[in-house]
């Protein structure tokens, strides 16, 4: 069977991809390893706000939308972050795949399940599976198959190897402790850069995970840690485990070669502060629709090369802010995060940071935090401080 792209993977920002070049008018296949699309589930389901911007959100699969946060530290120093109008959604993630595999389906993309591809031959675009029977070419072939993508080990033989795992829990409160509208994040030294967050789906349930680099063993036990030591928390019920991995990004990673482009999580596009990887991959997924449509109409793959430089243009100044941020919090301890959530409720920053603070975009609340002279404040207290402890 020959087509003009061939998708490896039939995860959310593979047949978002595939639906946008089936509009196009391309002949599209996509290839995925699993039975059913979407499961297990390996996600929170946390998505910002922008994801109505980037891609369709049917209303079925919103489980809640959120005005807020709650942040903790180490000593439960909260500040608390409100908006007017919902600032990020936790969605059923099972159905939302299944929801964006349809569709793509509906636009023309022919989706084939249980075929594991096993390997490709990138000069001319033959593809090789598990049962090895069907003859599979491409044109153009996109790898969207996830961390473990073996479409970028043709493309570099170290991808896939800078990880950070997740781990989630779904928890029974037993009563009613949740206002819904709030999702909590809990910072430590010990898991930092990862926090722990806890995501109501109702009044008593929620998705309670961390992500960080460690082994699930550990994980696991320090959520268990987490959910025994809050006397609020007396009489839970975890109901479900759910783990995975995280790719970690990496600016010098190869997303492009001859006539194969990577995608989502086979690219690493996630953000480094919190793991998450929808709403980046879906910006990438319409990035490189535009590119491969330039690639096929002029009959040139060379086109390619320009998605990998446009797709680092858009997210450059965003992702360096995020890993200074995420650089900033590994070097705190649990006093420092205590202090500094102390110092910046003083200040009254959040009343700052619910003004300015996106779930996706990060650097307008610290460009801001710089203007207000906030983080300058803040800082060299907390270097003060380390110092000073030093010297006891
Ligand atoms: C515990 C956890 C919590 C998370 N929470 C959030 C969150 O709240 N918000 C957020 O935005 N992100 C979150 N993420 C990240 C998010 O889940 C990923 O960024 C997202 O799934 C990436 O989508 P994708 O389509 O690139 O890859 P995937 O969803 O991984 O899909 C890849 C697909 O490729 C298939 N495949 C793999 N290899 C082959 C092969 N050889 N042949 C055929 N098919 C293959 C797989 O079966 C799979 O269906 C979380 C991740 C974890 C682990």
């Amino acid at each position: 069977m020959s087509y003009d792209l061939l998708i490896v993977g039939a995860g959310p920002v593979g047949t978002t991809f595939a639906r946008y070049m089936a509009e196009k008018g391309f002949k599209v296949g996509i290839i995925e390893k699993k039975t059913k699309i979407g499961v297990p589930l390996q996600c929170a389901g946390l998505l910002g706000k922008q994801i109505k911007e980037v891609n369709l959100l049917p209303d079925e699969v919103i489980i809640n939308p959120f005005y807020g946060a709650y942040l903790h530290s180490p000593s439960n120093n909260i500040l608390k972050v409100a908006k007017e109008k919902p600032e990020a959604y936790v969605i059923d993630r099972v159905g939302y795949d299944q929801f964006l595999a349809d569709k793509a389906v509906d636009a023309g993309a022919e989706l084939y399940l249980k075929r594991q591809v096993k390997d490709l031959n990138t000069k001319n675009g033959q593809i090789y599976l598990n049962s090895g029977k069907e003859d599979f070419k491409a044109k153009i072939i996109v790898g969207a198959d996830g961390n473990n993508s073996i479409v970028a080990r043709k493309l570099s033989s170290s991808a896939g190897e800078y990880s950070l795992q997740a781990a989630q829990f779904l928890v029974d409160f037993q009563k009613d402790i949740f206002d819904t509208r709030f999702v909590h994040l809990h910072a430590y030294a010990s898991i930092s850069p990862g926090f722990i967050w806890m995501i109501p789906l109702s009044e008593s349930t929620a998705r309670v995970g961390l992500f960080g680099d460690f082994d699930y063993i550990t994980m696991g036990k320090i959520l268990n840690n987490y959910l025994r030591m809050n006397p609020d928390f007396k009489g839970y019920n975890i109901l479900k485990k759910y783990q995975g991995k995280i790719p970690v990004y990496n600016s010098n990673k190869k997303n492009v070669k001859n006539n194969i482009i990577l995608l989502g999580d086979a690219a690493s596009q996630v953000k480094p502060t919190t793991g998450g990887g929808l709403i980046m991959g879906f910006k990438c997924a319409q990035i490189a629709a535009d590119i491969a449509e330039r690639a096929l109409i002029d009959d040139d793959i060379k086109i390619l090369k320009d998605y990998e430089a446009l797709y680092r243009k858009n997210f450059k100044t965003e992702l360096k802010t995020q890993l200074m941020v995420q650089k900033i919090f590994k070097s705190l301890s649990d006093d420092d995060l205590d202090f500094m959530f102390g110092k910046l409720k003083e200040e009254g920053a959040d009343d700052l940071i619910s003004e300015f603070g996106e779930m996706d975009n990060q650097s307008p609340l610290v460009k801001e935090m710089f203007k207000s002279g906030l983080l300058f404040k803040i800082l060299p207290m907390i270097l003060a401080r380390s110092i000073s402890i030093l010297w006891r």
